[in-house]
């Protein structure tokens, strides 16, 4: 079984934090996906062919800035390539893209799933984001949503904002929660370099975000989502029992995927070989030469590698590694200095250790990525 991500990589205009690779020269939108189309059928006779695909993933940028027309075409073009089972296919969204008619295309085209960028109900918020949406059209979209029937979305939510009091938040939570979401991710405010807050933050116009605030803020996301039945299932994404992203757990756990489109990234395992590679971030190096070779950088992965990066991940989630899986599938065996450092950890109560899996307490995902560095240092 195999994913399948798509970048699609246009947009309004810059969010204000990200570092996503996008543009936002829209009138390349109808030569993207002519290109995308030849990069879908240059696969025919690739090692993913042969893959039962379980999840697509449209993501970017912003997919929803193409029309139900070109969504349809590139889904008939994926169909004729790969072998398409697929139990979840999500499509990312911007709030003011959708619209009941919008999101009958898609359930056309075959998403089931639709991932909805809302961020924040407050417009001061949105402001500071610089978002394209206002928190009207991202009620009137959650809206759509129901009044379409569409199978399952998420909603994210980004917080740690500065000054984005915890009563902001919980507006934010209970306006998100009247749409009985069955799945949320929720992010803090990261300040990266290459972009306009890493900017306004580096020529100190802005503070960078307060540990204590951001702290404050998680425990109430957590604390409202799980008494709405919403649980932690990873560090950043909460969901209702069952409700889990599927594509997502697949990055966690090493399946194979392929990212078509520029900038997107693949993994391939298979025996003793596994590599990941990345298509070049170029628009105009994709459209002449979709139809052959994009990819730009290759990386071989060790098996201890793959071991420690399934640790990174795995502890992220509250369902955690086995030792079992690590050894089988990693050959990597926890060395005494480590198990001291997980028994350590157990009676501090940030992991709990069985003989069947470790993984982090509620606490201990909290700063899970601290404490997964330590162990691979070995404790
Ligand atoms: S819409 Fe998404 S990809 Fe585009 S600039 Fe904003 S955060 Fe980045």
């Amino acid at each position: 079984m195999a994913g399948l991500y798509i970048h699609i990589p246009f947009c309004k205009q810059a969010c204000s934090y990200c570092d996503f690779y996008f543009l936002t020269r829209r009138q390349l939108k109808d030569p993207f996906t002519e290109a995308l189309i030849h990069e879908i059928r240059a696969h025919r006779h690739g090692p993913f062919a042969d893959q039962p695909i379980r999840t697509i993933y449209l993501g970017g940028g912003t997919p929803s800035l193409l029309s139900g027309g070109q969504v349809q075409r590139i889904f008939e073009e994926l169909h004729q390539s790969f072998d398409i089972q697929s139990s979840e296919i999500t499509m990312e969204l911007n709030p003011d893209d959708v619209t009941p008619e919008y999101l009958r295309a898609l359930l056309e085209a075959g998403v089931n799933r639709a991932s909805m960028g809302i961020q924040s109900f407050q417009p001061e918020l949105l402001q500071f984001m610089n978002r394209a949406h206002t928190s009207g059209e991202a009620e009137q979209a959650l809206d759509a949503i129901r009044q379409t029937g569409f199978p399952s979305y998420t909603a994210d939510l980004i917080y740690g904002n500065p000054g984005q009091t915890l009563q902001m938040l919980e507006d934010d939570i209970q306006t998100l929660l009247k749409y009985d979401p069955p799945h949320i991710s929720a992010y803090s405010l990261t300040v990266e370099p290459n972009t306009r807050l890493g900017k306004q933050v580096e020529l100190g116009r802005l503070p960078p975000p307060d540990d204590e605030e951001t702290a404050a803020h998680f425990d109430l996301i957590l604390e409202q989502l799980s008494q709405a039945g919403i649980d932690q299932y990873e560090v950043s994404n909460f969901s209702k029992p069952g409700k889990e992203a599927e594509h997502n757990s697949g990055y966690w756990s090493h399946e194979n995927y392929l990212g078509l489109g520029p900038a997107a990234h693949s993994f391939w395992w298979e025996g003793d070989h596994a590599r990941r590679w990345k298509n070049r971030a170029d628009i105009n190096h994709y459209l002449e030469h979709s139809s052959k070779r994009v990819q730009d950088e290759e990386e071989i992965l060790s098996e201890k590698t793959l071991a420690e990066e399934r640790l990174m991940l795995g502890l992220r989630t509250a369902r955690g590694v086995t030792p079992e899986e690590l050894r089988s599938r990693y050959n990597y065996r926890f060395t005494p200095r480590q198990l001291e450092f997980i028994d350590r950890q157990v009676r501090a109560g940030t992991m709990h250790f069985d003989q069947h899996t470790l993984r982090m307490s509620r606490a201990g995902l909290r700063i899970a990525d601290l404490l997964t560095v330590d162990l691979l240092s070995g404790g």
